[in-house]
């Protein structure tokens, strides 16, 4: 059994100051707010918070590694799990940008491996989040674009045609991307792609029946296209106004449809820099807290100084100040990190510590059927984290175990 007592929890409906948690098992056995006695072992917090662990369900890399590392020998996912616990990361979908069959079939099958055989003093590894070769060339970010395929040449009833129409290059074909999904399936779990493109709505079809998640997002779709597309069955929206029209009064588009569709739950990059407080405050009253999760969409340039170089799907892209960029001065994904976001969310943004927790874990853990994960509450698996008075992390721990902690001073 472990104690851990003194902080104050960050429970799903309020902050329980001083509180206990009790863990045994893995779990949570018991929250409380005096103390127990006896021969435990015991920590005290005094001073500290406690929140579930972080859940980042977009994620490309961190530390300098990136998801598609193709370095031989080299497990990046695996690379990636052990270094995120520093961040207060428990669990994490893996994230790849649109890329080639065999790299998509490399990283896919680090995933399985390291949900098969959890490594020790990791995050778990969930299933991965593609951010697909079936997005809009017009809204692909950093994508390379010459990975971009044509959804209607993805399930063989088109032509390639359409195809050659999005990408001129014809080393690999749209099916064979569906291929390593479909190889792979179990542990794909989300797919982003843009409804709106010829046979859009046919693949949302299809990957739903298949189990897997979509997402809209790189995505020009009208409001009405959006719709279409959660009418097909899309329910998440990836990384909510970036990459996307902007909402425009007469043009709600995809991010009004998304605002205003319970059913989608939306991510939102929460470093104050891809999308304005203001916003992240307006898009939280709009869908709710338990409608929206914090994501990183961390490159391998989080974590590092600022002018690192680290690649991201085989481009080099320089660590700025506020985003990775590439040599051009594209927005290349984000240098934030969980620990941040939930800072951001607190200070900038002026959430209640309990809205934060449950945009950072709570909705997270839902949305993907984690069950018994993302609160702390009796039964709950004790995955969490301690942040000291800056919301700056202490320790985390993954099912009841300590498999991070910074210098002791500090506590
Ligand atoms: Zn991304």
């Amino acid at each position: 059994m472990i104690v851990l007592s003194g902080a104050s929890l960050v429970l799903p409906d309020r902050v329980l100051s001083p509180g206990t948690l009790v863990i045994e098992d893995g779990r949570i056995a018991d929250v409380r707010s005096d103390a127990p006695s006896g021969g435990h072992t015991a920590f005290a917090f005094h001073g500290h918070y406690i929140v579930p662990g972080f859940i980042d369900v977009h994620v490309h890399g961190v530390d300098g590694v990136d998801s598609l590392d193709a370095r031989p020998d080299n497990d990046a996912i695996a690379a990636i799990a052990a270094r995120l616990l520093r961040y207060g990361v428990t669990a994490f979908c893996p994230t790849t940008v649109a890329c080639a069959p065999d790299a998509l079939r490399r990283v896919l099958d680090q995933v399985r491996r390291a949900r098969e055989t959890p490594a020790a003093r990791s995050a778990r590894v969930l299933p991965a989040h593609l951010e697909s070769n079936f997005i809009n060339p017009e809204y692909n970010g950093a994508q390379p674009s010459g990975c971009l395929r044509s959804p209607r040449a993805a399930l063989g009833s088109g032509t390639e045609s359409s195809a050659k129409a999005l990408a001129e290059r014809s080393d690999y074909t749209a099916a064979q991307i569906v291929a390593e999904i479909e190889r792979a399936a179990p542990d794909v779990g989300i797919v982003t792609l843009a409804s709106e493109l010829d046979g859009g709505l046919d693949l949302i079809r299809w990957l739903v029946s298949r189990g897997h998640r979509v997402s809209l997002g790189h995505s020009a779709a009208t409001y009405d296209e959006a719709l279409a597309g959660i009418a097909a069955g899309a329910r998440h929206a990836t990384h909510l106004f970036n990459r996307m029209p902007p909402l425009s009064h007469r043009a709600p588009g995809l991010a009004g449809a998304v605002l205003q569709t319970d059913e989608v739950a939306a991510e939102i990059i929460c470093d104050g820099f891809h999308v304005h407080p203001a916003l992240i405050r307006m898009a939280i009253a709009a869908k709710r807290p338990s409608r929206i999760l914090a994501i990183t969409d961390a490159t391998a340039a989080a974590g590092l100084p600022v002018g690192s170089r680290a690649f991201l799907g085989g481009q080099v892209i320089t660590a700025g100040e506020s985003t990775a960029l590439l040599p051009d001065g594209t927005i290349a994904g984000s240098v934030l990190t969980m620990d941040r976001a939930f800072q951001t969310l607190v200070g900038t943004v002026g959430l209640s510590l309990v809205d934060a927790a449950t945009i950072c874990a709570t909705t997270p853990a839902r949305e993907l059927g984690l069950v018994g994960h993302g609160v702390l509450a009796p039964e709950a698996v004790a995955d969490l984290v301690v942040l000291d008075a800056n919301f700056s992390v202490v320790q985390t721990y993954l099912a009841g175990q300590l498999v991070y902690a910074r210098a002791l001073k500090s506590i």
